[in-house]
């Protein structure tokens, strides 16, 4: 049997490491780290060794499902297409494009076809009906983004090899190895940073893995982040810290930040917080004192009620201290291809909208072309025109990934038709009428699309498969065109090849004008994502420029080199990364001024006797990884982590059965004592729940876990991006 090596970019989490897959034939021998890597330099987790587990599992799909007298059967890929052709076209012709629901989730990050044809996908359904799992984690940061420097991927990330002095709130990165912010071996990085003689600073409700290996932990009370930021924020004003540097021209909205966090005074919100108003104070002077210094907030800070003001002061803080766009503070990243802060004319642009449209029933303004994941229920509940009647699922399971899915599953039993793109057949896919199974990531060529975007240091990567995907099994970027020609009313058997030729050539035209054939001619070498990939190389800012910057980057290139290509360290880009109307920094968006207020409102709102956040532990990445013998191995992981005083407040014990409920659903739950949460906290890793009938994920079943969002409110929002509220739920425990 031959041996063979070959380099894969991990596809499981955002650290996006370089690894080396060893296989005999058609079997994976090992995984391991890529010490070439030029990004990763040879780290991996134990998911990424778990990848063999992945590919061979026996519960991935390999052939479409499709469902006959109420059963999903093994069909071919012609009678799946079929299918689809069959119901689809008629429900859209009947009832317009606004009855198909579309939604997508994490892993389609982490899959080139997948993030690059999903918007054709989008587009030949017309559909205003998107959700995606952004509304569940992430979508404040991308419209703080957004609003303050002109696009929604323009988020500034800690340059973690020169900063002394580092602040992380609500983020866990040496187990996520960073969250918008691509950061393999965070631990080590960390270390070296104290090594230097730097200092790290956790702010989280948990005595987290990050804040183990930190300098300092401060216990903060769930959801009062935006006290915490606004005292800090107010601190720097207040004691005359306000030190912006070289970006003073181009800031916009000063004063009116000063004015609006003028009434969160430390010593008026620290009750609040449960931090001291002498600690709120001292921890905006160092930042205002280092020279090197950065804050960086994440989940905890986007899934609460006040996520994108969080999000937002999180850069005020950054800017207001002249860390922002400096070595060692929070930086932007210049992504070799597909940032859009790389293209159009630098420095201004038209910036962001929002609120386009809004959600049928709860009126939900769009965000991102986006509507929030937890309206999907009532919008297939509500009768009327624009009622979702048909649901598309790419790579997402909402049932367990969003707040409501008991709601959730029982509304698509009533669907008049539903397709899921997906690699299981799980919790949410068990409902669709057909399933088109995606590739291991194994049979999958990659570049990271999104994450350069967000990188501690610039890279461009590229792995090609493994393996050899099975003999007529479909690339995913063809499965969404040949939906896309379905939903197109070109039909099932349209030709996908010539259909991608004429997208990209019409959107060549509209680019690039009458120089659109001989580009087509210059990318005639590749064919889908990779065309797409080439182009996006060499117009990007290290690109070749089609010949005209010689040594500039093609994919040729970037295949070439063994580890990937390294584009440096973080370099300054304001004011060029801008792409706001005014050209400037703008400091003080009106929407978040206004809502900031808000806070004011709720600063004395009692707390409840027991909350319950989340947590995520390395073994683990939200739903999908608990099929995997090597991850599921070993102590069970979804336990309900409890106080001592609690538990004996309660009456559970270590290990025991308790019942956790909520205005909003009760779950049964297995105890683990722990002293690194503060009394009156309780958390519940989210993603458990793997006991609905229908379901094939057998390893999982044998451990289901509890649902943590059975517990949670659907209606709870951050108003201004549609996030959902994930943390800081009213609970009582009981035994049982
Ligand atoms: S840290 Fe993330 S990218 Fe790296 S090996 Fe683990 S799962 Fe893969």
């Amino acid at each position: 049997m031959t041996e063979r090596t070959h380099y894969r970019i991990c596809p499981l989490c955002e650290a996006c490491c370089g690894l080396r897959v060893h296989t005999e034939g058609a079997r994976v021998v090992a995984v391991r780290g890529a010490e070439d890597d030029v990004f990763s330099r040879g780290y991996l987790c134990p998911k990424g060794v778990a990848l063999k587990d992945l590919h061979e599992d026996p519960d991935r799909l390999r052939t479409p499902l499709v469902r006959r007298e109420g059963v999903l059967r093994p069909a071919s890929w012609e009678d799946a297409f079929a299918e689809v052709e069959r119901r689809l076209p008629p429900l859209l012709a009947e009832h317009g494009r606004d009855a198909v629901g579309l939604t997508v989730g994490n892993p389609s990050a982490h899959k080139m076809g997948l993030l690059l044809y999903f918007s054709r996908l989008a587009k030949a359904l017309g559909t205003k009906n998107i959700f995606s799992a952004s509304t569940l984690d992430q979508m404040p940061k991308q419209l703080s983004a957004g609003l303050m420097f002109g696009h929604w991927l323009s988020i500034p990330v800690p340059d973690i090899e020169r900063t002394r002095w580092l602040l992380v709130i609500g983020a866990n990165p040496v187990v996520s190895n960073g969250s918008l912010w691509t950061v393999p071996d965070f631990r080590g990085k960390a270390k070296a940073l104290r090594a230097r003689g730097g200092k790290m600073i956790v702010v989280d409700p948990r005595r987290t893995e990050t804040a183990a290996v930190a300098d300092e932990h401060h216990t903060l009370r769930p959801g009062a982040d935006v006290y915490l930021l606004a005292a800090m924020v107010h601190t720097l004003f207040d004691e005359g810290l306000v030190r912006t540097g070289r970006l003073t021209p181009h800031l916009s909205g000063i004063d009116d930040v000063g004015a609006a966090v003028r009434p969160f005074a430390p010593e008026r919100v620290a009750a609040r917080c449960g931090v001291p108003a002498p600690t709120l104070r001292r921890l905006a002077r160092e930042l205002a004192a280092h020279e090197r210094a950065a804050v960086y907030g994440r989940i905890g800070t986007c899934t609460q009620r006040f996520g994108s003001v969080n999000s937002w002061l999180v850069d005020v803080l950054n800017a207001l201290t002249g860390h922002l766009d400096e070595a060692g503070g929070a930086m932007f990243p210049h992504a070799a291809a597909f940032a859009a802060n790389t293209q159009g004319a630098p420095g201004r642009g038209r910036g962001i909208t929002t609120g386009r449209h809004a959600s049928r029933v709860s009126g939900a303004p769009e965000v991102f072309g986006e509507l929030p994941m937890t309206v999907l229920a009532e919008e297939i509940e509500t009768p009327g025109p624009g009622q979702v009647r048909a649901l598309i699922t790419v790579a997402s399971n909402p049932v367990l990934s969003a707040p409501g899915g008991a709601r959730l599953s029982k509304a698509l039993e009533t669907l008049d038709f539903m397709v899921s793109l997906d690699i299981y057949l799980n919790e949410t896919t068990r409902h669709a009428d057909v399933i088109l199974p995606g590739l291991s990531p194994l049979e999958d060529s990659h570049y990271d699309v999104a994450f350069p975007q967000l990188s501690f240091r610039n890279h461009a990567r590229y792995s090609g498969p493994v393996f050899a995907p099975p003999d007529g099994h479909p690339a995913e970027w063809r499965t969404l065109l040949r939906l896309a020609a379905i939903a197109r009313g070109q039909g099932a058997q349209a030709d996908v090849d010539a259909l991608d030729d004429q997208l990209l050539e019409a959107e060549l035209r509209k680019l690039a004008g009458d120089a659109a054939p001989p580009l087509m001619q210059a990318l005639a070498g590749h064919r889908g994502p990779e065309r797409l990939l080439d182009l996006a190389l060499r117009t990007g800012p290290f690109g070749d420029l089609f010949g005209r910057k010689p040594g500039g980057l093609t994919l040729e290139r970037v295949q070439a080199a063994p580890g990937g290509v390294d584009l440096g360290e973080l370099a300054a880009r304001l004011p060029e990364l801008l792409r706001t109307p005014s050209g400037k920094i703008e400091l003080a968006p009106p929407s978040l001024l206004a809502d900031l207020q808000h806070a004011l409102a709720e600063l004395e709102v009692p707390a409840p006797p027991l909350v319950v956040i989340g947590r995520r532990d390395v073994r683990s990445n939200n739903s999908w990884m608990h099929n995997l013998p090597l991850l599921a191995k070993g102590p069970f992981r979804g336990t309900l982590q409890v106080h001592p005083d609690d538990a004996a407040r309660c009456g559970v014990a270590d290990g025991g059965a308790a019942e956790l409920a909520s205005a909003h659903g009760r779950v049964p739950v297995q105890v683990e004592l722990s002293d690194a949460l503060p009394p009156g906290v309780v958390s519940l890793p989210h993603g458990w729940g793997h006991d609905a009938p229908g379901a094939r994920l057998a390893l999982a079943a044998e451990r289901p876990g509890a649902n943590l969002n059975e517990l949670l409110d659907v209606r709870a929002r951050d108003p201004l991006s549609g996030n959902a509220v994930l943390g800081g739920e009213a609970v009582t425990l009981r035994p049982r």
